[in-house]
């Protein structure tokens, strides 16, 4: 997924940045615990969402765009499993380039573990992290096949036991495959979250919780979808683009240039 984009010290931002990950972990797309220190600057004081609020900006993003797509390209469940895996500290226009041609021959459990660990890593070795990234769709390959009939499990707990694949895995692929209202926050919803003062939290997970719990269930399904989109293309890290977001008015950001 995208990279983590670290603030400008001339001029510091009010929203925390995700937590690093370490090089030997980023294969997991978990989010990590609680650093201990607090990142919540103490300038930012923003005052909560009304409900009326919260469903005027959803609204505005279901108008501009009924059915966000995801950008990781996928057959089935298992394809999206591995996209998801392979996507920890990557790019999705790099990890589709190299799944494109992986999954013509492999969409299944079963067809991964053919080709075998070897030419899985030629496939994706233009992916960071590839040599880890094979071994991890390997592993997970055979742990379905073993222990979930080669399907992938419905549940966050099932898919967390999956080697490479955490919270935030599960959660995408619970939402885009299985219809689920989760809410997977990656380095763009977090800052969305945080900037935006909807969600604010330390953690991807108090931002996943704070969103989870102020969006109306009829926004949930494509939820982390708007707010992924919108820190992509116009909430940039370095220079969002306040004077054409659709929430600009809504937005507590102190910071925001409208
Ligand atoms: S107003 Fe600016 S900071 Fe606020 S959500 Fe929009 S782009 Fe982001």
């Amino acid at each position: 997924m995208a990279k983590i984009i670290r603030s400008n010290s001339a001029k510091k931002s009010s929203v925390p940045s995700v937590p690093k990950k370490s090089a030997k972990k980023a294969v997991k797309s978990s989010p990590r615990p609680a650093a201990k220190k607090s990142l919540k600057p103490k300038s930012l004081k923003q005052e909560s969402w009304t409900p009326a609020e919260v469903h005027e900006a959803f609204s505005r993003f279901r108008k501009a765009n009924p059915e966000p797509k995801g950008e990781l390209e996928h057959l089935n469940p298992y394809t999206l499993l591995v996209a998801v895996v392979l996507s920890a500290q990557a790019t999705d226009a790099g990890v589709n380039k190299a799944t494109r041609a992986l999954f013509a021959v492999a969409d299944t459990p079963e067809k991964m573990l053919e080709l075998g660990e070897e030419k899985v890593r030629e496939y994706i070795k233009t992916i960071g992290l590839y040599r880890n990234k094979a071994k991890n769709v390997i592993a997970l390959s055979e742990k379905l096949i073993a222990e979930f009939g080669g399907e992938v499990p419905r549940t966050r707990a099932e898919i967390e036991t999956l080697p490479g694949a955490g919270r935030k895995t599960a959660n995408v692929v619970l939402n885009m495959a299985y219809g689920e209202h989760t809410m997977a926050v990656d380095t763009h919803v977090f800052r969305v979250g945080n900037r935006t003062g909807l969600a604010p939290g330390n953690t991807p997970l108090e931002v996943e919780l704070g969103l989870e719990k102020v969006i109306p269930s009829e926004f949930m399904l494509h939820a982390h979808h708007w707010l992924i989109l919108h820190g992509r293309y116009t909430c940039l890290a370095r220079k969002p683009r306040c004077e054409v977001c659709l929430i600009n008015d809504l937005c507590r950001w102190p910071e925001k240039t409208v």
